[in-house]
């Protein structure tokens, strides 16, 4: 069955964001990895794909060659409408590369407008005015204006994306946002007309976007952050359910391998260890120093597995993870923890995990890599913005996999999210 909708993702955790808040709203979807190598099976019962790429801070050019592969793709599985998602702080520079995509993907698909909104009201992302802010402040006066690769020192987003493409930039504002989907339309056939390009779209309310989603509804091509989801399923007839989001029931051992160094994570792995729970440390002055780190951790891992969820860890406070940055350097150090995870995740799966919570965004790009995972259909909500997903490894052989990037998830989610499988596939 072809698919309605067809996304285009600039990196790996906004792919999930906005694939879960599509599941959320009634369509069954799959996330794959990078373009699927040519052959690759189109998903059954998919309503909608998510390509993840790697492409908001590459060179525009690879960009533009990676989004165009994609859309390739998509067109060929029967998408209708294209989404192209980044980031709700719409993270790029004057180089690109959300406008170089955008103009590239209007080419490919013979359209002279679309719309541009990072709007994601629920994470406090708001458009007004054309400006973004991030929870009460302007973009340029958040922490995104320090960035190290997208500093973002201007919050109009119409100047913003005007100096990204060669096509003249509108503003759809908040009264006709407000007065609905038909005014919307009006608006954007007058833009149109003036030989506007793209149009930023004010929105300040979850309500606003699904007016927006239905205005939006004949357009070839949408681009926006992941809020804008929330508009569109209701266009093919979709309505929240939780049928788009079920899994295969879940089976074999359960682990955790976490590489995150983030706040929540560092909460995560505490309240982990005062339950008592078996738990090995990953220290990466060991295995700089040349020890085996990953087999040790497996054997461990073996012992336990048979009792419920084991955890392997690389999580530290800051200062102890400043201090092997200062001995090793930090991308050395960053390097020899994800290699050793991803084989320790790649053991656990041989060891007969089947369940599998992975914490960090580079760590479970290692992760996903080491595990030869292509895609990922998306399952239930554990906590706001992490899904169960359910992939194929390489043998045919099913993985229950969550991916919880950085500060996600509550104190408990270690265990949380494995009693959460359980319920929501009883
Ligand atoms: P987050 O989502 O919390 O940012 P990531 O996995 O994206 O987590 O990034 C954490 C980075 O820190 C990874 O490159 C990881 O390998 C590295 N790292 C993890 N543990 C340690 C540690 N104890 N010391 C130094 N670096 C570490």
């Amino acid at each position: 069955m072809a698919i309605r909708l067809g996304c285009i993702a600039d990196d790996f955790t906004g792919a999930t964001d906005l694939a879960n808040n599509l599941v959320r709203a009634g369509m069954r979807v799959v996330q794959l990895i990078d373009v699927a190598p040519a052959g690759t099976a189109q998903p059954d019962d998919a309503d909608a794909v998510v390509i993840a790429l790697k492409s908001r801070t590459t060179p525009a050019a690879d960009a533009v060659a990676a989004s165009l592969r994609a859309l390739e793709w998509l067109r060929s599985a029967g998408a209708e409408q294209i989404y192209f998602k980044y980031c709700s702080t719409f993270d790029s520079t004057r180089a690109g590369n959300i406008g170089p995509v955008t103009e590239a993907l209007m080419d490919a698909l013979g359209t002279d407008f679309t719309i541009a909104t990072p709007a994601f009201p629920d994470n406090g992302r708001t458009v007004f005015k054309g400006h973004l802010f991030v929870g009460d402040v302007l973009l340029s006066e958040s922490g995104m204006r320090h960035h190290p690769l997208t500093p973002m020192t201007d919050p109009d987003l119409v100047s913003v994306l005007g100096a990204q493409t060669a096509r003249p930039v509108g503003l759809i504002d908040h009264t006709v946002v407000a007065a609905g989907a038909r005014a919307i339309r009006e608006r954007m056939a007058e833009l149109r007309t003036q030989g506007v390009g793209a149009a930023i779209v004010d929105a300040v309310s979850n309500d606003d976007l699904v007016r927006l989603g239905a205005a939006v509804k004949e357009l070839p091509l949408v681009t926006a952050g992941s809020g804008l989801a929330i508009g569109l399923p209701a266009n093919w007839g979709f309505e929240p359910s939780p049928a788009a989001a079920r899994l295969p029931p879940p089976g074999g051992h359960q682990a955790v391998v976490s590489g995150s160094v983030s706040t929540a994570t560092n909460g995560q792995v505490q309240e982990f260890l005062r339950g008592g729970r078996p738990a090995f440390s990953v220290d990466p002055l060991r295995i700089a120093a040349g020890d085996d780190v990953a087999a040790a951790a497996l054997a461990f891992a073996a012992g336990h597995l048979d009792h419920g969820p084991v955890l392997v860890y690389s999580t530290e406070a800051p200062d102890a993870v400043k201090d092997v940055q200062g001995r090793l350097g930090a991308a050395k150090a960053g390097e020899l923890v994800e290699r050793t995870l991803a084989r320790v995740a790649q053991g656990l799966v041989e060891r007969g995990v089947r369940q599998l919570v992975v914490a960090g965004g580079e760590t479970s790009g290692a992760v996903v890599q080491a595990l030869g995972l292509t895609g990922l259909r998306i399952g239930p909500q554990i906590d706001p913005g992490v899904p169960w997903c359910a992939a194929a490894l390489p043998g045919g052989d099913p993985l229950h996999i969550t991916l919880k990037s950085g500060n996600f998830g509550g104190p408990d989610f270690f265990t949380a999210s494995f009693a959460h499988l359980g319920q929501a596939s009883a």
